[in-house]
């Protein structure tokens, strides 16, 4: 079920006392005063803060599921992987997916005994899930935008004796609700469209399985991977503001996607909100909103990075989901596509005062 944001915007308010702040106190504070008996009261700085506590209240509406919050994206991932896997485990993730998440498997994972598969996102389901006890799955895929059948995959791995994991950093639970579709564990950067500022990272772990979150819980506690409490306050704030964030975000990217389609200096689009995409159904399907990320192939590597560096509305710089538009060619950091390959996050201004700059610099190559 969508969530409902104006009732998370009162969720502290009407929890309050009188004379109590409306907005959330920022508490930076490693010490509790525990004079003797210590049973239900915060312990110590690693384990409870009042600060993260109500914004995981609040990403819990969000998410319709019990969450933690992480220091990073990566800090949330990691925690459910280390969460769910152990020494013999067989783990599947995506060759085309956030490149760090493999690096993680490759590089730490299968040193600790973990057999790690890779497939990619477009022929994910080819061969079936037996034998696999963790399938990590991204939709759509960052960057090359391919999704995946979320439902099936979700019932073909739970028949298999597995469990999913769902990165939803690129949609959030705006746009898309991966546990609805029987997925049982997502994960999500918020340092990109959570946030949405650009000024914080965070990430989140959210699952009904209480076995899992139980985990997880104690994964954070003991590895000592916790979210900075001015962190979190500022995710916080961000979040007051993402519905209407990602609402001009993704009606933006529509309008730029459909002018874009249909320009000269275009070779190549993705955006699954156009009827030609490869992902449109599923997107038509499985998501609310079609997101606010979008990639362009011009003609060569010289024109994209001419075209990313001089208009003056897209920040050339990596990460997305921000207030300011910005772009990258990411076959920079090796992801396997075009060099002339650019992912484009579409940010809050004004959709025809970004278009002219767009359309100006791509009328300059
Ligand atoms: C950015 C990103 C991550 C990692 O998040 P950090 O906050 O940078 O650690 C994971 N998955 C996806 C899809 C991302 O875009």
């Amino acid at each position: 079920m969508a969530p409902k944001t104006g009732e998370m915007l009162h969720l502290r308010g009407n929890a309050l006392n009188a004379g109590e702040p409306v907005t959330l106190p920022l508490t930076q504070s490693s010490m509790y005063h525990l004079p003797g008996v210590t049973d239900g009261l915060p312990t110590y700085g690693r384990v409870d803060n009042p600060t993260w506590e109500h914004l995981e209240h609040v990403l819990a509406h969000l998410e319709g599921a019990p969450c933690l919050t992480f220091p990073s994206g990566m800090g949330a991932i990691s925690a459910a992987l280390f969460a769910t896997l152990k020494a013999g485990s067989h783990l599947l993730i995506p060759s085309d997916g956030y490149y760090v998440t493999r690096v993680l498997a490759d590089q730490f994972l299968s040193g600790l005994g973990v057999t790690v598969t890779e497939r990619p996102t477009a022929t994910f389901t080819e061969g079936g899930f037996d034998g696999f006890d963790v399938v990590f799955v991204e939709s759509p895929s960052n960057p090359g935008l391919d999704m995946l059948d979320l439902p099936t995959i979700a019932t073909a791995v739970r028949v298999a004796g597995g469990i999913t994991i769902a990165d939803n950093t690129t949609l959030t639970p705006l746009g898309q609700r991966p546990l609805d579709m029987g997925i049982d564990v997502v994960v999500a950067s918020d340092t990109k469209a959570m946030g949405g500022h650009s000024d914080l990272l965070m990430g989140h772990v959210a699952s009904r399985n209480a076995q899992i979150m139980e985990r997880v819980v104690e994964w954070r506690r003991v590895s000592g991977a916790i979210p900075g409490p001015h962190e979190a306050w500022l995710l916080h704030r961000g979040l007051e503001t993402l519905d209407v964030r990602f609402d001009r975000m993704c009606s933006s990217a529509q309008v730029l996607a459909e002018r874009l389609a249909v320009h000269s200096s275009v070779r190549q689009i993705r955006y699954p909100g156009l009827p030609s995409d490869p992902s449109h159904a599923l997107a038509t399907a499985q998501t609310s909103r079609f997101g606010f990320l979008l990639s362009i192939t011009l003609e060569t590597e010289a024109k994209a990075e001419a075209f990313i560096n001089a208009c003056p509305m897209l920040r050339p710089a990596t990460s997305f989901g921000g207030v300011h538009s910005s772009a990258e060619r990411r076959a920079r950091w090796g992801d396997d596509v075009d060099p002339a390959f650019i992912r484009l996050s579409v940010g809050c201004e004004p959709v025809e005062e970004l278009w002219q700059a767009i359309e100006i610099s791509l009328n300059a190559l």
